[in-house]
C-alpha cells in the first residue's frame, strides 16, 4: 500500500511540476509576443503593408533569418496572383520547446518525432505555422489549405466529391493517413489513380493542397500523364485545382511549353516555339510563368540568330534576345528562379555585345537581388532590383529604347 501511495504521490507532484513548468512557458511566451505584435520590427511591418497579413515569430525566426520571410512572401505573392488568400496570419513557430505556445507545446508532443511536418494549417484560426527551416513547397502548400478551407465553407461536399474521384476498380478509397509517411515510390495503379506525390494519398484534403506542387514536377511526367495517357483522373484534380485557384489556368499549356523546349531542335522548330510562346503570352498576360518564358525565348532567339548571322557573315548583336530578357525583368511576377536567370542572362549578352560596363552593372544588380533577398525584402517578388538598373543607367523602358533606336536609324524593332 506504502508502495501505491507513493506513486500516487509522485504522479501528483510530476503534474504540478509540469503543470508549474508549462503554466511559465506560456507566460513568457505570451508576454514576449505580444510585445513583438505590438512592437513590430520594420521587416514586419514591410511584410504586413505588402501582404495585410501579420508575420509573427521570435526575433531569432524573423529577424535573425530574414531570407525565411523574402521566401514566404514569393509563394504568398505568387498564390496572390491566383487567386485571393483568405489568411489571417502567418507564424514562425520555435524549434525550442521553451519558446512554443501551450498549444505548440501540445503539438509537439503529439506529432514531435514526426520529422516530415513542416508546417501547419490552422482552420480555427484561419493562420499558418511554418519552422524556420520550411521549403517553399510546404510554404506552398501550407498556403493552399487556406483557399481548400475557404472553399470548403461555401461548399461542404468539395472533399466528398473529390474523394470520389480516386476511388478504385474495387470502390474503394485509397486514402490512408498513414501511407504518406512512408518514402517509397508510388506504385503504378497509384499513378493511374492520379497521385503525383506520396503526401497526396494521405487524404483528399491534403492531396488538394498538394496540388500547389503539381508544377515542381518533371516536365516529361506532367507532359506523359496530361498529353500522352491523358490521365482523365489526375485531369480532373487539375480541373479542381485551377477552380481553388491553386494552380493558373494556363497550367497545361505551361507544362506542353516546357516539354516542348526540351525536345528543341532545328529551325523549323524554333519558329514554332516562337509563335506558340508568343501566344501563350498574349493569351496570359500577367502569368505566373511570364518571366520564364521570356527566358526560354530569349535563349530560342539567341541560337537562332547566331545561326542566321554565321550564315550570312554578319556580326551578331543579340538584340531580340536582349528585349526578350528585358521583357522577362519588366514581368508581373519576378519570381527567384526566373529573374535571377533572366539577370544573368542578360550579363551574357551585353558581354556578347562588348558592353563592358552594362556588364558589370548587370553583375552588380545579381549582387544587389542576393543582399536584398537575404536581407528579407518582401516586395522582392514585384520590384527585383529594376530600380537598381535603372539608377545605374540599363534602361528598362522597352518603348523608350526602340524609339531611340529608330532616331539612330536601327532597324532592329
Ligand atoms: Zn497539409
Amino acid at each position: 500500500m506504502k508502495i501505491k501511495q507513493f506513486l500516487k504521490n509522485l504522479a501528483w507532484n510530476l503534474f504540478l511540476a509540469a503543470t508549474v513548468f508549462h503554466v511559465g512557458t506560456e507566460v513568457c511566451y505570451t508576454a514576449r509576443r505580444t510585445y513583438l505584435d505590438r512592437h513590430p520590427s520594420k521587416l514586419r511591418r514591410e511584410f504586413y503593408g505588402q501582404f495585410w497579413v501579420p508575420l509573427s515569430g521570435w526575433e531569432e525566426d524573423i529577424e535573425d533569418n530574414r531570407e525565411l520571410a523574402s521566401r514566404i512572401a514569393e509563394e504568398l505573392h505568387r498564390h496572390q496572383i491566383l487567386g485571393t488568400v483568405p489568411l489571417k496570419g502567418i507564424n514562425v513557430e520555435s524549434r525550442n520547446y521553451l519558446k512554443k505556445s501551450f498549444l505548440e507545446q501540445v503539438r509537439f508532443i503529439l506529432h514531435g518525432r514526426n520529422r516530415t511536418i513542416s508546417g501547419y494549417y490552422d482552420n480555427n484560426s484561419k493562420s499558418v505555422d511554418f519552422f524556420r527551416n520550411t521549403d517553399n513547397g510546404s510554404i506552398a502548400h501550407e498556403i493552399a489549405h487556406s483557399k481548400v478551407d475557404y472553399k470548403l465553407e461555401e461548399d461542404p461536399s468539395l472533399l466528398h466529391r473529390f474523394e470520389r474521384i480516386s476511388i478504385d476498380k474495387n470502390g474503394r478509397s485509397p486514402y490512408n493517413e498513414k501511407k504518406g509517411r512512408k518514402l517509397e515510390d508510388l506504385t503504378q495503379e497509384e499513378r493511374e489513380l492520379g497521385f503525383l506525390t506520396e503526401y497526396s494519398i494521405t487524404s483528399p484534403g491534403e492531396e488538394l493542397a498538394e496540388s500547389s506542387r503539381y508544377e515542381q514536377m518533371p516536365e516529361e511526367l506532367l507532359f506523359e500523364e496530361i498529353f500522352v495517357k491523358k490521365n482523365p483522373r489526375l485531369l480532373e484534380k487539375i480541373r479542381y485545382a485551377k477552380e481553388l485557384k491553386i494552380i493558373p489556368n494556363e497550367f497545361e499549356d505551361y507544362v506542353r511549353i516546357k516539354q516542348d523546349y526540351k525536345e528543341f531542335d532545328g529551325e523549323q522548330n524554333a519558329k514554332k516555339f516562337l509563335e506558340d510562346t508568343d501566344k501563350f503570352l498574349h493569351r496570359n498576360s500577367g502569368s505566373v510563368y511570364e518571366c520564364g518564358i521570356h527566358g526560354l525565348r530569349s535563349r530560342v532567339l539567341k541560337h537562332l540568330h547566331q545561326i542566321e548571322c554565321f550564315r550570312d557573315g554578319k556580326k551578331p548583336d543579340y538584340e531580340l534576345a536582349k528585349i526578350e530578357l528585358i521583357k522577362g525583368l519588366n514581368s508581373r511576377f519576378k519570381n527567384r528562379e526566373e529573374y535571377t536567370s533572366a539577370l544573368y542572362n542578360l550579363r551574357m549578352i551585353y558581354d556578347l555585345r562588348g558592353e563592358k560596363s552594362k556588364a558589370d552593372t548587370l553583375s552588380e544588380a545579381s549582387r544587389e537581388y542576393d543582399k536584398r533577398y537575404s536581407n528579407g525584402k518582401p516586395n522582392l517578388s514585384y520590384v527585383g532590383v529594376n530600380d537598381f538598373l535603372e539608377d545605374n543607367g540599363i534602361s528598362l523602358d522597352l518603348h523608350e529604347s526602340r524609339k531611340l533606336h529608330s532616331i539612330l536609324g536601327g532597324k532592329n524593332e
